[in-house]
């Protein structure tokens, strides 16, 4: 079975072609600047790397010519498009609706589009990606939608609530959603497989790259999250304040004069690591210039990690204790140094790095020392396998 796996940004399009037999991914690339002009960047399982620019008016017209790519003589992979029996796609906010992956039904889709409120600058590009593919391939290849948000449902009501007037939650849905739900069940699976495949386990998932996020699993099962409303909360990211005092929102605007655009601008792109150091958004130049001596670069950086920290802690807490601690994502999957000092002082609650082995760099691993009770694991996140798998369940089912 040969599943395509879409992720469909505002003007952007990736995808990933499985064959399910294997989990093997055959061919994988990216569709830019669709709408302005277009390129077509497509890699095949052992071909040369193809890099073309090509018209794209819109998400249609790079279906086709991925699709069109995948069957051709020298970039190609299959030999016709009907060898592809499903379509995953990754969709954003579900709000909600659904807490696992579900075939894409007119009525799935009404739901989605009640959710573009909740992820204006997601659902929409998500919703064009899915339509793009039922308009180029047909109405009979059988599409997935899996959702950022769907994992996080199974978080109790008193984790999700904000102390806002509850009006507001029954009338406009205010309330923690979490997002990275793919990468988080993906991961703290993979984990438990790599514990000895027990279903009982008390697993903290940190998702660390340009926006980063930390979830309690229990058992299988996400019991909090911080990301929240919207993907902004949780430790400083590359450009996203994380946590803040909400009231700094109102002080702000009034003395800066900002409009709510210009807040929200400054909250997404301005603030993190970024508005920290006043360099860089990527955590490996923090890394560089706080090596070098910069000040405000390693305030960056102590701030990323004691976020992370202080939310293991909380999670340790909010579960009654903690079996692993994962790490994923770029910093998560790369960084040595940064994981180390995320659970140094940690020991207390039986969590101790092995240093020797955490020098890992992105492949599965556990890098906790052998009588450190908290097993502490470094698994690459693999959200396209993850839609893949979903998607042919789904299908199968
Ligand atoms: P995204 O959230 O966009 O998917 P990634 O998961 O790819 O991002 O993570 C990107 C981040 O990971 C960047 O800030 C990058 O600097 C950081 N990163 C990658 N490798 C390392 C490393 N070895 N040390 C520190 N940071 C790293």
């Amino acid at each position: 079975m040969k599943i395509l796996v879409i992720n469909a940004g505002s003007s952007s399009l990736k995808y990933q072609l499985f064959d399910m037999a294997n989990e093997s991914v055959l061919a994988k690339g990216l569709c830019e600047r669709i709408g302005i002009d277009g390129r077509l960047k497509h890699e095949a399982a052992g071909k040369d790397a193809y890099i073309v620019d090509t018209a794209m008016k819109n998400h249609a017209d790079a279906i086709k010519i991925v699709l069109d790519t995948l069957v051709s003589d020298d970039h190609g992979v299959i030999g016709e498009i009907g060898e592809i029996s499903a379509v995953g796609h990754r969709f954003v906010h579900a709000g909600e609706y659904f807490s696992k992956s579900v075939l894409i039904t007119e009525e799935v889709l009404k739901r989605v589009e009640e959710c573009v409120a909740l992820a204006p600058l997601h659902n929409p590009p998500n919703i064009t990606g899915y339509k793009a593919c039922v308009e180029v391939m047909g109405k009979d290849v059988p599409q997935v939608a899996v959702f950022d948000t769907a994992f996080h449902q199974t978080m109790p009501n008193y984790a999700y609530c904000y102390g806002l007037p509850y009006e507001y939650y029954e009338k406009y849905k205010i309330r923690r959603y979490g997002f990275h739900g793919t990468s988080h069940r993906y991961v703290s699976k993979r984990a438990s497989e790599m514990l000895g495949n027990r279903t009982d386990l008390k697993i903290i998932t940190c998702h660390l790259g340009n926006g980063s996020s930390i979830a309690a699993v229990n058992g299988g099962k996400s019991v909090d999250t911080s990301m929240g409303f919207t993907p902004l909360p949780g430790p400083i990211m590359g450009t996203r304040c994380g946590d803040i005092d909400p009231a700094i929102v109102t002080f702000l605007m009034e003395k800066e004069g900002l409009t709510t655009k210009q807040v929200d601008d400054l909250m997404n792109k301005k603030s993190g690591a970024l508005g920290i150091s006043g360099i860089s958004s990527d955590f490996r130049d923090i890394d560089a210039a706080a090596a070098e001596g910069n000040a405000r670069a390693a305030l960056a950086k102590e701030m990323f990690c004691y976020g992370v920290k202080k939310l293991i802690g909380a999670y340790a807490a909010a579960m009654g204790g903690v079996d692993a601690i994962v790490f994923t994502a770029g910093i998560g999957e790369n960084s040595t140094d940064y994981r180390a000092k995320m659970v140094e002082g940690l020991e207390y609650m039986g969590a101790k790095i092995d240093l020797a082995a955490n020098k890992v760099r992105g492949k599965d691993a556990v890098v906790s020392t052998d009588d450190s009770r908290v097993k502490i694991l470094v698994v690459p996140t693999n959200e396209e396998l993850m839609i893949a798998l979903d998607t042919k369940e789904v299908v199968g089912s």
